[in-house]
């Protein structure tokens, strides 16, 4: 896995010839009710329809066949809130290549089974993903592993710019992007690939008020820690690294804006997909459009609206579509 330098373009036309066969390209498809509502054209790319539900697959995917053949016998280890687990267990199955994902225990059930049964050997430590981090870094200095970053990383981030090559192809036109936020792996690679073609389209990160750990650190000039808070966008959670490389960088040069949303208005995103787009879409994949019906971004020009995952508990999703105020509670 080449580990060197902040990702450029032919980065991310490299990523796209890794991942295909590999990856789903999703539909980006018009929204009637959001362009009525807002006054001009909004398209959603229905990302959470990838394999494994998120689009953490791209990232992945290239991470693992960018291994060196040393690095390939040895296998892949990861923390992960859940979604770049599946999409690395995945990725590494399909490269019959040994994965072990640690997590912490704030992670939903039905993310740590899917994982399970995509093959990874799943370890469960401590209360965030600072603790599972330190089992990760004792595979990688014991067992010889290589860790594959959420988002830091280059590999990485250029396997999710595919997405933004995707959205540039098929709406040239596109002014207005909006990506769900965490790490900024997503949004990175996605500003890289759009803003390449269309140096004018803005495009806007949307995160949780609770825990916004790239929009505090964007604040103070320099990665900050930030207390992680159970949240509807549950993907969304975590630090972006006090010794982060790539991603503060990229965000703070590329990123135009950064809006926080209410756990009610995650819920209203989630709410919307489901009874006006018919898309099941999880709380973090929900966020973008979140932003759109609380008025959080100003509609200019044809504006595309990320939905970045669908791996919601079924149960908790019955719930929040018919009107249960559903907004996890902190620990006592
Ligand atoms: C990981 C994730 C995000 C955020 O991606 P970053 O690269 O960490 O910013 C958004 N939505 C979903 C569904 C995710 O799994």
């Amino acid at each position: 896995m080449a580990d060197t330098e902040t990702p450029r373009m032919p980065d991310v036309y490299r990523a796209r010839r890794n991942l295909t066969g590999k990856i789903r390209r999703t539909p980006l498809v018009d929204s009637p009710a959001l362009s009525e509502r807002t006054g001009v054209p909004v398209a959603l790319k229905l990302e959470h329809h990838q394999i494994t539900g998120s689009f953490k697959l791209r990232g992945a995917t290239n991470a693992v066949v960018n291994l060196a053949p040393a690095e390939a016998e040895k296998g892949v280890v990861a923390v992960s809130t859940g979604n770049h687990g599946r999409g690395l267990a995945h990725a590494a199955r399909q490269a019959g290549v040994r994965c072990v994902v640690c997590m912490s225990r704030l992670v939903p059930a039905n993310k740590v089974e899917g994982i399970r049964r995509l093959g990874a050997e799943v370890r469960i430590v401590g209360e965030s993903q600072d603790d599972a981090q330190v089992e990760v870094d004792r595979l990688v200095a014991e067992a010889g592993m290589t860790m594959v970053p959420p988002f830091d990383h280059p590999d990485v981030i250029a396997g999710q710019g595919t997405l933004g090559l995707e959205i540039v192809e098929e709406a040239p036109e596109v002014e207005t992007v909006i990506v769900p936020l965490s790490g900024g792996g997503l949004i990175a690679g996605v500003a890289l690939a759009v803003k390449s073609t269309n140096p004018r389209a803005r495009v806007i990160g949307v995160t949780m008020a609770r825990g916004a750990a790239m929009y505090e650190s964007q604040r103070a000039g320099k990665p900050v820690p930030v207390t992680e808070r159970p949240s509807l966008a549950d993907a969304l959670g975590g630090g972006i690294g006090l010794d982060n490389r790539y991603t503060f960088a990229m965000v703070r040069d590329l990123v135009d804006d950064i809006v926080l949303l209410s756990e009610q208005e995650i819920a209203e995103g989630i709410r919307h997909a489901y009874w006006q787009e018919r898309q099941i879409v999880e709380g973090s994949g929900a966020v973008g459009l979140g932003a759109l019906l609380a008025g959080h971004v100003e509609p200019r020009g044809t504006t595309v609206v990320l939905l970045s995952g669908g791996n919601i508990d079924m149960t908790q999703h019955a719930g929040l579509i018919n009107g249960e105020t559903v907004v996890p509670t902190e620990p006592a």
